[in-house]
């Protein structure tokens, strides 16, 4: 029997480039039932709920989602899809692998996975203002959060990720030398982690602000790297910027009743319709879901047929200087992976 998968085809652009991924993984010979569901603008169309019961349910079912961008409805009364979807999973784990596919680009050999923590630190929405005399918000007042119990499950997942991909080195990255209890906590647990991979992972703390810096000069010399939300938050873009911005970077939500794979960017409404988008975060969104459902070598071989796509240059779309049109660039990928 087929794997079931749900499948949120999203707004925009969403829809043309998750058809375009879907055709590459049935080339691919990848056997997935698709169980299609609403979300986003599509969904408040239709139900009058971004994020509708019966797509929950399907998650609920199948565990594992792939997911197009979606709209994110303004107006009193909506819920937050991301916050729904977060609370309803525990996606704990925002895992967004970089990697150098564009040559000629100012780093060749960049090969990243960051796990960032989504559900703690500062991040957990406890603020407040406090009043002195007649002004209302004379002091603002944050609280990051980081509990013994989710420094554990999200630095023992790097570890594990890292081991499953054959990966060498955990970075856990921190500011535990001003921030002492909560950058502390974190730290003192990466390190007795650590020791239990001892031999297998090898493993180094770095100071946030360090780290930025050495990731602009030697970017090549980070494999894994763990840290808290914010700091997590600040860094992926940082790496995405490393290999030519967010266009080609897919992203993994991963929690403990479910997990969801989707593009970073976003619903491109200023080409959407017109047939021109560039699918290629979707489809390495999907090949991290092969991985995920244990199908490595289907996932490698999708990867393969789309960086040498790109990396020949001669089907490109237009954000990467080409002028293909999202089918054509499909075709392009379909037949790498059939020759
Ligand atoms: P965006 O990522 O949609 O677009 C930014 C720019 O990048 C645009 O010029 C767009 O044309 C281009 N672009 C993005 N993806 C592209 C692709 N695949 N191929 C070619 N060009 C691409 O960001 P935005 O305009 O700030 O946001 C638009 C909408 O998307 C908003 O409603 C926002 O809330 C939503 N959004 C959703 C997600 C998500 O669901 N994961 C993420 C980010 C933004």
């Amino acid at each position: 029997m087929s794997t079931q998968v749900t499948l949120i085809p999203g707004d925009g652009i969403g829809p043309s480039i998750t058809d375009a991924t879907v055709r590459v993984l049935d080339a691919a010979g990848v056997q997935l039932a698709w169980d299609r569901q609403l979300a986003g603008g599509a969904a408040v169309r239709a139900v009058e709920d971004p994020v509708p019961d019966a797509t929950l349910e399907s998650i609920k079912r199948t565990r594992v989602a792939l997911k197009g961008p979606l709209e994110t409805p303004v107006g009193e009364g909506y819920r937050s899809i991301n916050v729904a979807l977060r609370q309803t999973f525990d996606l704990y784990a925002n895992v967004r692998p970089v990697m150098t596919i564009i040559p000629g680009g100012r780093y060749a050999d960049v090969d990243i996975v960051l796990v960032r923590e989504n559900t703690e630190g500062l991040y957990i929405g406890i603020e407040h203002y406090v009043r002195i005399g007649d002004d209302p918000r004379a002091v603002a007042e944050s609280l990051a959060v980081i509990t013994r119990f989710g420094s554990e499950r999200i630095i023992r997942y790097a570890f594990e990720y890292a081991l499953a991909r054959g990966r060498k080195k955990v970075t856990l990255a921190h500011k535990a030398n001003i921030l002492k209890a909560s950058g502390g906590l974190f730290l003192d647990v990466g390190r007795e982690i650590a020791r239990e991979y001892d031999g297998r992972i090898a493993f180094e703390d770095v100071i946030i602000d360090a780290l930025a810096m050495k990731l602009v000069l030697n970017p090549e010399r980070y494999d894994v790297i763990v840290t808290t939300n914010l700091f997590g938050d600040i860094l992926s873009d940082l790496l995405a910027g490393l290999v030519g911005g967010l266009g080609l970077a897919p992203g993994a939500n991963i929690g403990t009743s479910a997990a969801m794979f989707e593009a970073v960017h976003g619903t491109a409404p200023d080409i959407a319709g017109k047939g021109v988008a560039n699918p290629s975060a979707v489809m390495l969104a999907a090949c991290l879901m092969l991985e995920h459902l244990g199908d490595d070598e289907r996932a490698r071989r999708v990867r393969d047929a789309l960086t040498a796509t790109i990396r020949e240059g001669r089907t490109l779309t237009r954000d990467l200087g080409g002028t293909a049109s999202t089918d054509q660039f499909t075709d392009a990928v379909i037949a790498r992976l059939r020759a």
